[in-house]
């Protein structure tokens, strides 16, 4: 940094609630990690805000002196675009307070709280908002890109039980976001990702589920992989909106339910949780059990909450990751056969294929009514390429790109922003679909200059705003 941006720098730290963290000092080295290690990037400086006013302070310091920017939510995304070279992070993972007021069943969370900080807040009243599969993901990340998990069939994508949200925008303002407030930036933080401004706050609708609910895995072995996909897309279409079952192939961990000869070999699993009364879900899973010689099972009634941190030891941090993924809104027995010839050469044990379902109250809304614009996706099918050693990165990614191309002949076209790498292209354009434009308008209003773009980026139409213009010059009040 030069000798102004020095200055500037201790009047931040003046300033600053919570903590500054230099390339030279402790922790540092830590903060600049995230859960994909195949970003390996340097930050100038880490903002590791303790406050909304320390946000302010972060984006102001940005913006005012033509740093680059990024934000860290839960620092999850596959892309990487938490952490920036040579600019400024700002980082909210100290920013997790969560708040429930169960008698409106709603709660209010900040921007840097995971989906295990959510759920155990909201879970303590027996109450619950649809949102990742994975606690460690950050609720900011998936957030702004959609959201979808267990309960989404029934209660929709997570965006859909957005309320409200506070947000810090480019000219350094603190706004609120919801249906009567701002509803255009309320509608393109609904999918449109961290292109508008830093969610330091989200109010989600609440509904009453578990604490106990019946869930987990049904497995068979790779062979009868066809069969079970056959059977499981006839069952999906018909199945209660409580049901919610996701296909997943890969090879066995050694878990102690499954025979020793089973671990290590490539098995389909069913991955399963029912949204209600368990014992109304029990006779309903039943048919699941039937679609050929088992492998072995695990279903049971469990915590909810322990259910949400069933996948978490086979996503740890830290690994290197590459993925690609297609929307699908139907399931061609050609599709099958693609998946089952690139199961047998998954390139890593640690790798796999799944099909999250969507379907239900997640296609309800029109296209238009959130910047989210993929009603028709039932399926979003992730070819997740998972490994440690950097020697492998060329094969284990050319693994993915190969699926990715091999199935794309079936799929629908659309792609889930959040699943999105850094190396897509045009394919950003696809995850905002027929929504772009009117984004790219929203963008121009809140962000003209492009402060936040270390996101799948959005352009502002008309014309730009240097990003070094003062907080006055690019202020925006509805
Ligand atoms: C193992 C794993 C499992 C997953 N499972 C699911 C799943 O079941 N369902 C699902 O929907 N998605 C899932 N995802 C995808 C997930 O939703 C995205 O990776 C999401 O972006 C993660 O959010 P984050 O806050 O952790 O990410 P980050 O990497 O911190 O941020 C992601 C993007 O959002 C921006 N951002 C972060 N916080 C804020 C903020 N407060 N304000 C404004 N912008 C912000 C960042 O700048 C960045 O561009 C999964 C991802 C992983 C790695």
């Amino acid at each position: 940094m030069n000798k102004l941006k020095a200055a500037k720098l201790e009047d931040l730290k003046d300033s600053f609630r919570g903590k500054i963290l230099l390339p030279s000092d402790d922790g540092y080295e830590s903060a600049r990690k995230i859960w994909n290690a195949t970003i390996d990037r340097h930050p100038a400086l880490i903002a590791r805000c303790a406050t909304t006013s320390d946000v302010v302070l972060a984006v102001n310091y940005a913006r005012d002196n033509g740093i680059i920017l990024a934000v860290r939510g839960g620092g999850h995304n596959i892309a990487g675009n938490a952490v920036c070279d040579d600019g400024i992070v700002i980082d909210l993972s100290q920013m997790k307070a969560a708040s429930v007021d169960p008698e409106a069943r709603r709660v209010t969370i900040e921007g840097g709280a995971t989906l295990a900080d959510l759920d155990a807040a909201t879970q303590a009243h027996g109450l619950a908002t649809p949102i990742g599969i994975n606690s460690t993901t950050g609720i900011a990340g998936l957030t702004l890109g959609g959201g979808f998990g267990w309960l989404s069939r029934k209660f929709g994508m997570t965006i859909d039980n957005l309320e409200s949200a506070e947000v810090v925008t480019a000219a350094g303002e603190v706004v609120r976001a919801s249906a009567s407030e701002r509803p255009d930036l309320f509608w393109a933080l609904r999918g449109g990702s961290g292109n508008f401004g830093v969610v330091t706050r989200f109010e989600f609708r609440l509904h009453p589920v578990g604490p106990d609910v019946l869930s987990g895995l049904i497995v068979y072995p790779i062979s009868e992989a066809k069969r079970v996909l056959q059977q499981y897309r006839e069952f999906i279409a018909k199945a209660p909106e409580e049901i919610s079952v996701w296909p997943v192939l890969r090879q066995a961990p050694p878990l102690p339910f499954l025979p020793a000869e089973t671990h290590g070999k490539t098995v389909i699993v069913l991955a399963l949780l029912y949204a209600g009364d368990p014992k109304q879900g029990e006779p309903l899973i039943e048919p699941l059990r039937k679609f050929g010689p088992l492998a072995g099972e695990h279903v049971g009634v469990q915590p909810y909450t322990a259910w949400q941190k069933a996948f978490d030891p086979l996503l740890t941090f830290g690994a290197r990751n590459y993925w690609k993924s297609h929307n699908f809104s139907t399931l061609e027995d050609g599709l099958f056969d693609v998946v089952i010839e690139y199961v047998e050469k998954m390139p890593s044990p640690q790798s796999e294929i799944f099909f999250g379902a969507l379907g239900g109250a997640t296609t309800r809304p029109a296209p238009h009514s959130a910047a989210y614009a993929h009603r028709d996706a039932m399926f979003v099918m992730n070819f997740h390429g998972r490994w440690e050693d950097p020697a492998d990165d060329e094969r284990c990614i050319r693994w993915a790109r190969d699926f990715f191309n091999a199935s794309a002949p079936f799929a629908s076209g659309g792609v889930y922003v959040n699943f999105l790498t850094a190396d897509e292209g045009v394919r950003v354009r696809n995850a905002y679909g027929a929504n772009y434009d009117r984004l790219a308008q929203v963008k121009h209003k809140y962000d003209p200059g492009n402060l936040f773009r270390m996101n799948q980026n959005i352009k502002p139409v008309g014309k730009k705003v240097a990003p070094n213009q003062s907080r006055r010059e690019v202020s925006h009040r509805p």
